[in-house]
């Protein structure tokens, strides 16, 4: 079974998600002893290369134009779209990022494949794949079979490891043909921050209602930043304005997977819990030790935020200073 992933990737760099996509692939690659094939698109992309090569990639299908230089759904649709009918391979994997849940299904209904989106782990059987991946808001897991021949998956970012394993990274240049871009992209307005983007931190600590005031995320942004994580906010947090909807988590928010979750003044909403339910280590703080997300959590802080917080963050600065 030929296998291509799909390096994502915006101004020349790959999010975490590409490296993830591109790692998994090569694992299935090696399992059914075949190449990695890699579609990649952009303008000047192809420094990038020895990146997808240290990642595994073999054969790199490259579409290099000004075209691209910005992503449009149509023209990286119509490229990847190519790309799967010349190679006809039997699964195609990308991440679960805001270009792959806008690009995945259209692909998918012009194959006519199979589309498993938010996949969270795979079983690789002889040549048979299973997928699974969450439904009903991450209450129940379902392990699917996909039979058409090609299969489109989207991969939730920080759930595959990231191996380096090196490749051929044989750079083939790629054309096809793209349809007139009918929007044009005049400005793009980057939110500049120094804290990790929440989908591929490592550690979130987030805030709810249960702060108060928007300026209640003070103290949760110090702990944060003494961690080196990103902030997350429940939808009530963002609703009240208190936090741009980019931080939002849950069901109509991101879905992340980080190693540890820090839960500040939120009750754990059945919509909170489809955005964070799945990561590794859950710590709550509420004063309402009936809270639900105190009853899902690995560890539950009873209390007051604004005590525990300050106490918290002094705490973490001292451990990290007996460290160095
Ligand atoms: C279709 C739909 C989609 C939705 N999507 C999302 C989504 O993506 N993300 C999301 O988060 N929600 C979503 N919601 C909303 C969700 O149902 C909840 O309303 C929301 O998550 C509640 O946010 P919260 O936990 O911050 O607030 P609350 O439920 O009000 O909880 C506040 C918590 O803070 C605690 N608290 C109060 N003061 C303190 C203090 N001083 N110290 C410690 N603890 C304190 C309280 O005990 C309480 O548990 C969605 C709802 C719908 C209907």
């Amino acid at each position: 079974m030929t296998v291509l992933a799909f390096a994502e990737q915006r101004n020349g760099k790959m999010p975490k998600a590409a490296y993830e996509a591109l790692s998994q692939g090569r694992r299935i690659a090696d399992s059914m002893e075949d190449n990695l094939y890699v579609c990649l698109v952009g303008n000047n992309v192809s420094g990038l290369a020895e990146e997808i090569a240290a990642c595994g990639g073999d054969e790199i299908l490259m579409c290099d134009s000004e075209v691209f230089s910005s992503y449009q759904t149509e023209t990286y649709a119509a490229v990847l779209t190519a790309a799967i009918r010349e190679l006809e391979p039997g699964i195609v994997l990308m991440g679960y990022t805001s270009m792959g849940k806008d690009i995945a299904p259209r692909v998918a209904e012009r194959i006519g494949a199979g589309l498993i989106s938010d996949c969270t782990d795979m079983e690789v059987k002889g040549n048979e794949i299973y997928f699974i991946r969450p439904m009903y808001a991450g209450k129940v897991f379902t392990r699917v079979r996909v039979r058409t021949p090609v299969k489109i998956c989207t991969l939730r970012p920080n759930n595959f490891r990231v191996d380096k394993k090196q490749g051929k990274g044989e750079l083939r240049k790629f054309t096809a043909e793209v349809p007139e871009v009918r929007a044009k992209v005049t400005k793009i307005k980057v939110q500049e921050s120094k804290r990790p983007e929440l989908t591929e931190a490592e550690i979130i600590v987030s805030g709810g209602r249960g702060l108060g005031k928007a300026e209640g995320f003070r103290i949760v942004e110090e702990v944060a930043d003494t961690l080196g994580a990103a902030v997350g906010a429940s939808r009530a947090a963002v609703d009240a304005g208190w936090r741009p909807q980019q931080h939002q988590v849950g069901q109509t928010g991101k879905v992340v997977t980080p190693n540890l979750y820090v839960a500040c003044g939120i009750s754990g909403a059945v919509q909170h819990l489809a955005g964070m339910g799945s990561s590794r280590c859950i710590v709550a703080i509420n004063k309402d030790p009936d809270a639900n997300i105190m009853k899902m959590a690995d560890i539950s802080i009873e209390g007051d935020l604004y005590k525990i917080l300050p106490e918290l963050e002094n705490q973490i600065r001292e451990f990290k200073g007996r460290e160095t």
